[in-house]
């Protein structure tokens, strides 16, 4: 089997190989990775160093052209990268697919930024003299990433970094490397120059470590866990740099007793176990007024006895494996807590499937009668668990909402236009949902959280500047 190398400095560089397990069928190797080292990261910074002068004035249409060809390529190849990302990540074909396309459409968008920088001229305090505010790329720019969506975020990392004039060290998750390196493959054929893309993979421990201990990083975007997103807060704080975290989750759906109850069950389904419920933001508390809420558990029990756990690949699978064993674990470990520890009822789900394929296959769990104080309540689980938490009426419900240290995502289902509009002014997070799963959202608008979800400037979309770029005051007297 051909071993997937490092891209530094423009060539690709070996190392130990890392055996990338389909978690749909673990007896199958999706393909072996070259582990970096610290070397290697150190290596990757210093070419992304020493091409940042180049690439930081290279021109607009260079840019633009690159990030179009790389979109145009992602786009044809979707499919193919749809089922590599199904296999290695376990979400199911069409949703690798739709994340695959959601990553062209990142770079279309990007490739249509470059030719739309803009800065901003006003007049001087002090007559004849004029003021421009202008942005400049940020320098080296280290993107660390996780397994859950392995192309899309990888995609909204590099793509603003490039069209800002950034060079980039991109460390995927070590679980899944194979979509970040048909992404990096496919943007060093489209023309990049050496060193302006380089890729590190291998253990956050390690190669992410060594990113965080490097002065000549001058920018770190990281999602991932809280635990790591504080340690590189930390690093970034030491060395002066700027820094982006996109961390867990918590997020509420909020069903009341006026919400059309097909939409109250399939946004709170597809937001709690789509994707196997690994999304930071799954719908993981849905909290339901006591008017619906038991025809609101019945009709989820009913949907989800529907749904079919199994091979991601396989056609009519609605749910994938869980990522890995201590994933699986975890999750398991949560359902435990929920149901035997803080007294939750375990309605369905909870244990263990055994499929065709030997694979990671957890029946999605749905807890009743959970308060807002559990620990399943409070703390991400990061699986295809949900808790239903009953509430009074509308206001304990948004008190509730926001009783969390997180603020990523917030839906509501409710066909009242006064709850709509008051929870999406009064909700403490920065996304807000009516009627829609607190997961799946446009690539072309603003991503990120309040409170423990998120830190710094927001992603995707122009907001996406904000980071990639560094704002320039000059004063002229002409
Ligand atoms: P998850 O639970 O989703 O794996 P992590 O926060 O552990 O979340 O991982 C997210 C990313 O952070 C991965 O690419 C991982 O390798 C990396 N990472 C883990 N530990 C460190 C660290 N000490 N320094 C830098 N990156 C790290």
């Amino acid at each position: 089997m051909a071993l997937h190398e490092n891209l530094i400095g423009g060539a690709w560089v070996g190392g130990d190989p890392v055996a990338n397990i389909n978690p749909s069928n673990t007896d199958e190797v999706v393909g072996e990775y070259a582990r970096g080292t610290e070397k290697d990261a150190r290596d990757a910074v210093a070419a992304a160093k020493a091409a940042f002068p180049a690439w930081s004035r290279s021109g607009l249409m260079e840019r633009h052209a690159i990030l179009s060809k790389a979109a145009d390529e992602i786009m044809a190849r979707k499919e193919e990268l749809g089922r590599l990302l199904a296999r290695e990540e376990g979400k199911t074909l069409p949703e690798g697919i739709a994340e695959a396309g959601r990553a062209g459409q990142i770079f279309e968008f990007f490739a249509g930024e470059a030719l739309r920088l803009t800065g901003e001229t006003v007049a001087s305090v002090r007559p004849g003299v004029g003021v421009e505010m202008t942005r400049e790329p940020v320098g080296v720019v280290g993107l660390i990433t996780p397994w859950n969506f392995p192309i899309a975020i990888p995609a909204w990392k590099i793509a603003p970094a490039l069209c800002h004039g950034n060079t980039v060290v991109l460390k995927p998750a070590e679980l899944t490397p194979g979509c970040a390196w048909a992404l990096v493959d496919i943007l060093k054929r489209a023309g990049l120059p050496d060193g302006v893309l380089n890729l590190v993979m291998g253990k956050g421990s390690v190669v992410g470590q060594a990113m965080l201990d490097d002065p000549d990083v001058n920018a770190i975007s990281f999602t991932g866990s809280v635990a790591t997103g504080k340690r590189v807060a930390a690093a970034c704080v030491e060395h002066m740099r700027k820094v982006q975290l996109e961390m867990g989750g918590k997020n509420p759906m909020v069903v009341l007793d006026d919400a059309d109850l097909d939409i109250a069950v399939e946004t709170s389904v597809n937001g709690a176990f789509f994707s196997t419920g690994q999304r930071c933001t799954a719908s993981s508390r849905l909290i339901v007024t006591q008017g619906i809420h038991d025809r609101f558990v019945d009709a989820v029990v009913a949907r989800l006895k529907a749904l079919s756990v199994d091979n991601a690949l396989k056609e009519g699978t609605h749910i994938g494996p869980v990522v890995d064993q201590s994933q699986l674990e975890q999750d398991e470990r949560y359902i435990a807590i929920g149901r035997d520890e803080d007294g939750a009822n375990l309605a369905f789900g909870g244990e263990r499937l055994n499929r065709e394929t030997p694979g990671f296959y957890l029946q999605p769990a749905l807890l009743t009668e959970a308060t807002n104080a559990m620990r399943t309540s409070r703390e991400e689980i990061f699986g295809p668990v949900a808790s239903v938490i009953r509430v009074k009426d509308y206001e304990e419900a948004l008190a509730t909402a926001n009783d969390t240290p997180f603020g990523l995502s917030a839906g509501i289902c409710t066909t009242s236009l006064k709850h709509a509009t008051h929870f999406k002014r009064n909700s403490e997070a920065g996304m807000v949902m009516v009627n829609l799963p607190t997961a799946g959202v446009d690539f072309h608008v603003p991503f990120g959280g309040r409170k423990g979800s998120s830190y710094g400037p927001r992603e995707q979309g122009r907001y996406a500047q904000e980071f990639y770029t560094t704002v320039k005051t000059a004063y002229t007297l002409a």
